[in-house]
């Protein structure tokens, strides 16, 4: 089966320029990614900020132009269309922010803001629009009267809504949802997440559903990518990975956390230190000077992101023993 959507070895460097005194410099934000969404799917994308998951998302709806790589959508590659071609793409594949406000025209009301993409897409008769836009809102669960507000009359939770009601206008295929629910507090991130849920199961969507932790990507994630430093660190399907992590990141992830239940305490200490600057990565695996099972091989050679068994990868030099502590 071809998936919906296929990544190969996808890549960004930044160029920083230089100031007075200071060199100018390459940044490695996204560094030979590869992925597959199949139809229907959720792919959790989970890594620290500034491991490149949004430019990740970007270098896949072509916002930003990729170095190099392919993004096959259908087996379709976007990379090599015009602007004209990829229109009807453009309307396949939306994406949702982390703060609607800044996503969202303060100066549009709900109406003209889900419109919008009606018009520019020609996707319903002038007449037809404002029924339209109620039916969006009732799905996102919005009253009608939403309509004639503006962003700023609304919370945190209902603005998302209002974005997600923007994406389903164009009756996407597949959205990359890039930390949606990171600004909410948890009560509405738990409503967020079932809309979103809901959603996909009423119009087989896709979702690459990105997050800084994995405790937000763990019930809606069929499988999930760990990110680390512009790379893929390991990827598996979502229970196995929370069951049993290959890579020391995805454990030290998980160990971070917040566990209730008394007798899953005293595992090992969750992540130490900060995430190494991309400008200045570390020799070997990148992760080497946070990880407690680092060698020297480790230190000295990069490793590869491998097979284990039929669902996972893994890139780790010591993946065997990583996630046996657990009590
Ligand atoms: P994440 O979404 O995981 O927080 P980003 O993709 O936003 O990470 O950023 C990855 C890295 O690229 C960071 O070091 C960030 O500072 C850098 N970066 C992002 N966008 C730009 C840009 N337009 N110019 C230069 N550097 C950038
Ligand atoms: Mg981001």
């Amino acid at each position: 089966m071809t998936p919906l959507l296929e990544v190969h070895d996808l890549a960004k460097t930044y160029r920083i320029p230089g100031k007075s005194g200071i060199k100018p410099a390459q940044l490695k934000a996204v560094d030979g990614i590869s992925l597959q969404i199949a139809a229907g799917e959720t792919l959790g994308l989970v890594g620290e900020s500034g491991c490149g998951k949004s430019t990740l998302g970007k270098l896949i709806l072509g916002l930003t132009p990729a170095d190099r790589g392919d993004v096959l959508y259908r087996g379709k590659n976007l990379a090599r269309l015009s602007d004209r071609q990829m229109r009807p793409y453009r309307r396949q594949l939306q994406m949702i922010f982390q703060d609607p406000f800044s996503s969202l025209n303060p100066r549009m009301t709900v109406s003209e803001t889900l419109a919008e993409p009606l018009i520019i897409h020609r996707l319903c008769a002038p007449a037809q629009r404002q029924q339209r836009v109620a039916q969006l809102l009732d799905q996102v669960g919005l009253e009608s009267a939403a309509a004639d507000r503006y962003p700023h009359e609304f919370s945190g939770g209902q603005r998302q809504r209002v974005s997600i009601a923007r994406a389903l206008a164009v009756e996407p295929e597949l959205i990359i949802a890039d930390e949606p629910v990171s600004a909410l507090d948890l009560s509405v991130q738990a409503q967020i997440l079932n809309l979103l849920r809901e959603i996909q199961l009423e119009h087989n969507l896709s979702y690459l559903f990105i997050a800084h932790d994995l405790a937000v990507v763990e019930h809606v994630s069929d499988r999930v990518a760990v990110m680390y430093l512009g790379k893929i660190v390991e990827t598996a399907p979502a229970g196995e990975l929370y069951h049993q992590p290959g890579h020391p990141y995805t454990e030290a992830l998980l160990n971070a956390i917040p566990q209730p239940d008394p007798s899953r305490a005293g595992r090992p200490a969750p992540l130490q230190g900060e995430i190494p600057s991309p400008l200045n990565p570390p020799s070997g695996c990148s992760f080497h000077p946070r990880c407690p099972y680092a060698t020297e091989l480790c230190r000295q050679q990069e490793p590869e992101l491998l097979s284990h068994g039929d669902n996972r990868q893994v890139a780790c030099h010591h993946s065997d023993r990583v996630g046996h502590n657990k009590t």
